[in-house]
């Protein structure tokens, strides 16, 4: 039985509040370790810690802060294949799927090598008779990261990245599901050169984010999770003076235009809605056929693909994905499934009753598909993040656009057709933060920003990308004078630029 405490300061330490919760092994069931739960003293010795070794890093030119992360991200390479597994087993997706985890989040890593370049700051010459004019970008100090279970190894590395790159100290609260990877990273930054105190990890539960939200020394949070607590911790942190970031949850519609190519169309849509066991905040959730012959194609080819999709233990690279996160996420999904049923939607494929051959008390779930679901419907309105995918049957593109448009979320969407007006109209009109044209998960590659609109995100920046430096650190402007007479005398009217 593992035991999983915090990493602060540069070493592993022991949690001291009593409270633990389990750590599953998803693909049986079983309970493989338990993670600390940190008091809010223990959260103020990290905070306390990474404010005295914020100051010397940040003086630390960026070229030397960049090479750092450039020994990092070799140390990682060197041990993909086991953080992949630790990472599976921990969370429940398929080893693939996991090095796809680590890969997004190495990428912008990556990004950050040049982050020299992202922190130089303007200059004008004589902008004023002997006046220079400049600004530069500086850290914020302690910065904080508070994220999901279901990107364990990218989403903290999105946000460490770049807070690290820029000269910040940061304290990482992930999901206590799966610790494993980030308390691994944080090993890592330390063998890479990272100085003790810059990189720290706090495991806990709303206590010791609670905790983080109040104190003064955190100067920005960034949080990546469901929409009710993505709406609480922005609130409570902006309410406290500090810089936030934070993205929701999720309802990803997938627009099929009667020109698309159905063949490419279903290939899209059976990764993009089942992948990861549909546990991804860019899944596509909600199908849309546009008009009554195109939904009638698309489910008779989807329906038998359904049927077949491998579902298997995280261990099998063969599996088309692996168990849910926990049982309670599996008896959430199935809950669902029932409810839709009541609604109203026909269930044309039932995975409820799917068990894993030899791995009985894993937290398997085979693909459901539901037809004729309508925006009424709970199933469509809310987030279900599980193998279930909804078709929502639309006459007219304009009641296809209108469903996204209209849905409370508005964080990924994808159109398939072949014609290009329709796909430019679309990406000009839909009301939604991340756009794809026959592309099915078009999460933006590092160097341009991810953030979904609406429901989805709280806060005026996005994700990695150029967004990350400006929310890392804060512009300081300098009006600089060197005329020969200054010391002749005192100004006493407004200097213009006349
Ligand atoms: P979650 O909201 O339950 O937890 C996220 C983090 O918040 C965890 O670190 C958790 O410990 C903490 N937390 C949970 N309850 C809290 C509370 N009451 N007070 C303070 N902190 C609390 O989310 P999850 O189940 O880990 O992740 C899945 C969700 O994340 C889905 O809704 C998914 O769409 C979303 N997500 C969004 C994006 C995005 O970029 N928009 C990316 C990935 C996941």
């Amino acid at each position: 039985m593992r035991e999983v405490g915090h990493f602060i300061g540069g070493k592993h330490v022991a949690g001291t509040s009593g409270r633990t919760t389990e750590i599953f092994q998803p693909m049986d069931g079983t309970v493989q370790g338990r993670v600390a739960l940190a008091t809010p003293d223990e959260v103020r010795a990290a905070i306390a810690n990474a404010k005295a070794a914020q100051p010397a890093w940040a003086a630390t030119n960026p070229q030397r802060r960049a090479r750092v992360l450039r020994k990092f991200l070799d140390l990682v390479e060197a041990e993909y294949d086991s953080l992949a597994e630790l990472l599976a087993r921990e969370h429940g997706k398929t080893i693939p799927d996991a090095k796809g985890d680590i890969q997004r989040g190495l990428e912008v890593v990556e990004v950050c090598l040049g982050s020299a370049h992202m922190l130089k700051g303007e200059f004008t010459d004589n902008a004023g008779t002997g006046i220079d004019v400049y600004s530069m970008r500086q850290p914020l100090g302690v910065v904080a990261g508070i994220t999901p279970f279901n990107f364990p190894a990218m989403i903290p590395l999105w946000k460490a990245g770049p807070a690290i790159a820029s000269g910040n100290a940061f304290i990482l609260k992930p999901s206590e599901r799966d610790p494993g990877v980030p308390m691994r990273l944080a090993e890592l930054f330390i063998e890479a050169g990272l100085p003790a105190g810059i990189f720290n990890v706090v495991n806990g539960d709303k206590e010791a984010v609670d905790t983080i939200l109040d104190d003064p020394d955190i100067k920005a949070v960034g949080f990546v999770g469901s929409t009710p607590i993505a709406q609480y911790i922005y609130s409570r942190a902006t309410a406290n003076g500090k810089r936030a970031q934070c993205f929701g949850g999720a309802k990803n519609h997938m627009i099929i235009m009667p020109d698309a190519d159905m063949d490419q169309t279903v290939d899209a849509l059976i990764g993009a809605g089942y992948g990861s066991a549909g546990e991804r905040c860019m899944a596509i959730s909600v199908a849309v056929p546009v008009g009554k012959d195109t939904a009638d194609r698309l489910v008779e080819r989807l329906i038998p693909r359904v049927e077949s999709l491998k579902v298997g233990p995280s261990t099998d690279a063969s599996a088309d994905y692996g168990p849910v996160v926990t049982r309670q996420a599996l008896d959430r999904i199935k809950g669902y499934v029932d409810l839709g049923i009541q609604e109203g939607a026909k269930l044309v494929v039932d995975g409820r009753g799917f068990k894993m051959q030899g791995y009985e008390n894993g937290f398997y779930m085979g693909g459901c598909l539901f037809d004729h679901v309508t925006p009424d419907m709970r199933i469509y309105k809310e987030e279900i993040f599980g193998p279930v995918l909804g078709i929502v049957r639309a006459d007219t593109y304009e009641d296809a656009i209108r469903l996204p448009n209209e849905h409370e979320y508005g964080n990924g969407v994808a159109i398939f057709t072949r014609d290009g007006d329709a796909a430019r109209d679309f990406a000009s009109r839909v009301q939604v933060g991340m756009v794809g044209i026959n592309v099915p998960i078009p999460v933006p590659i590092a160097y341009y920003t991810f953030g979904g609109w609406k429901g989805s995100g709280f806060g005026d920046l996005n994700q990695h990308g150029p967004d990350a430096f400006r929310f890392y650190t804060k512009t300081k402007t300098v009006t600089s004078r060197w005329p020969s007479g200054v010391k002749d005398g005192a100004e006493f009217v407004i200097p213009t630029m006349k």
